[in-house]
């Protein structure tokens, strides 16, 4: 008989209380610290929406649409992982009820279940468990987090799924772990655990019972409530970790870890435990957390000025560029669409020592986003611009030199100068659905350019998520706006990459790098932009 392949070892983390505290943070350092300990680990997304992906989501309500190399088009929750386990995911890690639900119909129509009843339990359910295995597969851990809190009747299914697996592979391997919210009473000073030893009832009440716990809160609590909830939820003391608001989000593995949580995890599941490597935590959270000498002001010139989530690899990209440069970041949202009139606003931007206009769709705000690529060119204050940033630079750089009408297809579809327009193939396919131009692409850089430099190579890869370019047709005229291509697809065709030739820094590319950026190790595109803003504050 064949050796049978080796046992993955799986750990769901769950919510309960109230949504939002943090369970992407703690599914990730968990990962982080496994990986510390020598371990592969993958790691996914459970979400019990019905969309297909996030693609379609709206991002001031959902945050960010983070891309993997494959293209996916996921929650954010994935640029955590990606971030704290320093690796690139794939399309496997973001799961939504609505790619579960259209498969197994898809299964339904094609004959898959001839002859039966197709249910939630056991063909979505049993369609769950098959899809998490096959993406923990050949892993050491495979880590799954649900998305949502438990009870929500839409994640039921999600629920069902993992408590079945947890029925079927035995407590050796997998593991429970939830986490829970633990408000303070500032009228009476107490931490109040009744809700967390509610969550777990819920959870109980399911059929799931927690192996770990982790008490999230605003403040720090007493060590006092730890046998209090140990003793209300069942869980073992050892196993609960009291998670109070980090400094920064990099510090969660460190805590989790110190907590030992770590450990706890490694020896219920038998997995070879190692002392873990966390010396890079380390570094991260002191850069984090250091107060350097001097202070730089960087500009988001954004749509969504509310929800800061919208932009979350942005900023964390430009964040830990900053570290890297030992500066601190003042980071100013700048509203796009009042920029396009407020004449105080517009005045405003000479405080600001660099300029970065992010990705986006539609029309809302790109005047003043086209009017803050105009101003960083006139007044040589560098830019970065990712994606929608190169293609208004585009049309900054033509307008500033006399190509008045200079426009873009999203901006004015019938505009004579469209200098940005609809790629070939995605010219009927505005608002639908995963039919962008998506994921990894590869680009050539050219020789003495500043792109060039800022890379330190040739060709390069980047992930990308737009259905709008260059139009080729106004390439010609570059030189004459004072930009150049200097990145370009390896076949010529599509523009990837642009920078002013008379100017600090202004260089702008087609694709997302702030997808690519770690806490450790920032994307070159950002360190440059970074180093040149300091060089002009
Ligand atoms: N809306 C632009 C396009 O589709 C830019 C997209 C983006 O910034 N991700 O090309």
């Amino acid at each position: 008989m064949a050796r049978s392949a080796k046992q993955t070892k799986f750990i769901f983390v769950t919510g309960g209380v109230l949504s939002g505290v943090g369970k992407g943070i703690t599914a990730a350092s968990i990962g982080s610290l496994l990986k510390a300990r020598g371990l592969s680990v993958n790691i996914q997304k459970c979400d019990p929406y019905l969309n297909m992906d996030a693609g379609t989501l709206n991002p001031a309500e959902h945050g960010e649409c983070f891309v993997t190399h494959d293209g996916a088009e996921t929650d954010l929750d994935v640029g955590h992982y990606e971030r704290f386990l320093d690796t690139e995911l794939t399309a496997a890690s973001s799961l939504m009820s609505g790619r579960i639900l259209s498969e197994v119909i898809g299964g339904e129509r094609s004959g898959r279940y001839l002859g039966q009843t197709v249910q939630f339990i056991p063909h979505v359910t049993d369609h769950i468990q098959r899809t998490i295995a096959a993406t923990g597969k050949s892993f050491d851990v495979h880590i799954i987090e649900i998305g949502g809190t438990v009870g929500d009747y839409e994640s039921l299914s999600f629920i069902e799924a993992i408590r079945e697996m947890g029925v079927n592979l035995g407590p050796d391997n997998c593991l429970f772990v939830h986490v829970v919210y633990m408000p303070y009473l500032g009228a009476s000073g107490e931490f109040k655990t009744k809700p967390a030893q509610n969550a777990v009832r819920e959870l109980r009440s399911l059929g799931i019972v927690p192996d770990a716990l982790i008490a999230r809160s605003e403040l720090k609590p007493p060590k006092s409530v730890l046998p209090k909830l140990s003793m209300f939820t069942g869980v073992e003391r050892e196993a609960i970790a009291l998670l109070p608001n980090a400094k920064t989000i990099y510090e969660v593995p460190l805590s989790l870890e110190a907590a030992g949580i770590g450990d706890v995890v490694s020896r219920r599941l038998g997995l070879r435990s190692q002392k873990p490597d966390l010396a890079s935590w380390q570094r991260v959270v002191k850069s984090a957390s250091t107060r350097y000498r001097s202070t730089i002001k960087v500009g988001i010139i954004a749509k969504y000025i509310d929800n800061q989530d919208t932009y979350m690899s942005v900023f964390e990209a430009l964040r830990s560029a900053a570290w890297a440069a030992d500066v601190n970041i003042d980071i100013v949202w700048v509203n796009a669409e009042s920029l396009e009139k407020d004449k105080n606003l517009r005045s405003a931007l000479t405080a600001l020592d660099g300029i970065l206009v992010p990705g986006g769709f539609g029309r809302r705000g790109l005047e003043g986003k086209i009017f803050a690529a105009q101003y960083s060119l006139t007044n040589k204050v560098p830019y970065l611009g990712l994606c929608l940033g190169l293609q208004m630079a585009v049309i900054a750089a033509a307008r500033n030199t006399g190509l008045k009408g200079a426009t873009s297809v999203e901006l004015n579809e019938k505009g004579a100068s469209r200098v940005i327009d609809y790629m070939a193939d995605q010219k009927d396919k505005a608002f639908t659905g995963g039919s962008m131009r998506l994921g990894n692409y590869p680009a050539k850089l050219e020789q003495g350019s500043l792109a060039r430099r800022v890379y330190g190579q040739e060709n390069i890869i980047e992930r990308h998520r737009h259905r709008c370019e260059c139009a080729n047709a106004y390439r010609p005229k570059y030189a004459k706006w004072g930009i150049k291509a200097s990145g370009l697809s390896p076949d010529g065709h599509l523009v990837e990459m642009i920078e002013a030739t008379d100017h600090p820094y202004f260089l702008a590319t087609q694709a997302h790098p702030e997808f690519r950026s770690r806490p450790n190790r920032p994307h070159p595109m950002f360190l440059g932009f970074i180093k040149a803003v300091i060089a002009n504050s």
